[in-house]
């Protein structure tokens, strides 16, 4: 029997070119719009100013509310919600253009810009908080993802780091069902300018999203029919996008592999590779996408004999050998992964990331989480310190 919820944006503009249309998206939600930036790029390259004139020729008021360059902390979304608590209208939105750095920030800003009652973010951070929810809806969100990775335009949480010199770092979840954003639009020509080593990373996230959400324990038939369908646009065609960032099919392929990939994350959730990535990045500084990159063969070792089905389509997929039997599919999926990761550049050990057995303790304590919740089978605290001793 189907029983299910299925949470997407409200609307999805998907299309090369399709930024044109950013003014009248906007004024679909709002008069004022509060921008939110991802990349130095955009102001260099005309993209920000470009911004402002769609949106005046909208009506929409523009203001440029900051720009981020790293993953998002506390002090990013406090300081920027009392600049626009002061500047509200009843009609405000916030527009996020960037990766998925950009747009958790823009996610996050939007709730507690609405919800007065939070003094900080962190009130309502998953695990760390004092556990307030948001009483009020966030302001809308127009998301405009750069990077393709995250699926960030199309879930319903942002992640928010400890602020540097934090005596307990963390790195965890604002979450809430009304925090997907109202509308995306998503112009693939707008990740030309991403350089490969980040493309490569960020593509990654984007097929461990899809595979881990595939094999979840949370998986359900809509979200494993996207994830596949994810699958097939990106394995082909995530070297290409790195060897040349102007290849249009490629870029393309991956934007829209990114988008399914938050679908399917926010509705069937994730696993064992995404649960370790957040230890990873605030203890050793690793890069998300990077992160999970790494630990995407070993989480598909880790499951294979209970998702041996779905990981033998996978292994066909990456091998492209259709007449392969479940039983060498599965077995060969972990080895072709690691394969990928090397001709993309990315390492394959932790050792090299910088950690050393003297951490994993910490990484192991810091991998329990929403995502890990989502592992079609638990990993005690014993397998998963095995596992890293064996990727050092
Ligand atoms: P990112 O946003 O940090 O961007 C990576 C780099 O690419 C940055 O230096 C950025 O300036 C640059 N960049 C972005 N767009 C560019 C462009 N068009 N041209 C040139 N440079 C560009 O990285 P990311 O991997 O997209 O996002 C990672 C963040 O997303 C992490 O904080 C992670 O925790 C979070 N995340 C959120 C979700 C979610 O569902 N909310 C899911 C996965 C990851």
């Amino acid at each position: 029997m189907m029983n299910y919820d299925l949470l997407v944006p409200a609307r999805t503009v998907f299309g090369w070119g399709r930024l044109d249309e950013l003014g009248a998206l906007a004024r679909t939600q709002g008069t004022k719009a509060f921008v939110i930036s991802g990349s130095r790029q955009f102001a260099v390259n005309g993209t920000l100013r470009r911004i402002d004139e769609l949106l005046a020729a909208a009506g929409v008021e523009s203001v440029q509310v900051g720009s981020i360059h790293h993953e998002p902390c506390i002090d990013d979304v406090d300081e920027m919600t009392i600049s626009i608590r002061r500047q509200l209208t009843a009609e405000s939105l916030v527009i996020g253009i960037g990766g998925g750095a950009a747009l958790d920030l823009a996610k996050a800003v939007s709730a507690t810009a609405a919800n007065p009652h939070l003094d900080s973010v962190k009130d309502a951070l998953e695990g760390v908080g004092k556990g307030l929810t948001l009483e009020q809806p966030p302001l809308p969100v127009l998301a405009v993802p750069t990077t393709s990775g995250t699926g960030s335009e199309a879930t319903k949480n942002a992640v928010i780091s400890s602020s540097p010199g934090d005596d307990q770092p963390f790195k965890k979840s604002l979450r809430a069902d009304l925090m997907v954003p109202k509308a995306v639009l998503i112009d693939p020509e707008l990740s030309v300018s991403v350089p490969a080593d980040v493309t490569a990373r960020t593509g990654m996230d984007a097929i461990t999203q899809l595979i881990e959400s595939w094999i979840s324990c949370r998986a359900k038939p809509v979200t494993s029919a996207l994830a596949r369908h994810g699958l097939e646009l990106a394995i082909p065609m995530i070297e290409r996008a790195v060897e040349d960032g102007s290849d249009r099919e490629a870029r393309e392929a991956m934007a829209h592999a990114a988008y399914l990939s938050g679908i399917c994350l926010a509705n069937a959730g994730l696993g064992m590779a995404h649960g370790v990535a957040p230890a990873l990045g605030i203890l050793l500084g690793v890069p998300h996408g990077l992160a999970c990159a790494v630990m995407l063969p070993a989480a598909i070792a880790a499951n294979c004999q209970v998702r041996k089905t779905e990981i033998a389509k996978v292994g066909r997929l990456f091998s492209g050998d259709r007449d392969l039997s479940d039983t060498e599919a599965a077995a060969g999926c972990a080895d072709l992964v690691r394969a990928l990761n090397e001709r993309l550049g990315l390492p394959s050990g932790l050792s090299v990331l910088g950690l050393t057995a003297a951490l994993i303790p910490a990484v192991v304590k810091g991998s329990r989480g929403n995502s890990m919740n989502g592992n079609p089978r638990p990993i005690e605290n014993d397998e998963l310190t095995a596992i890293l001793e064996s990727m050092l």
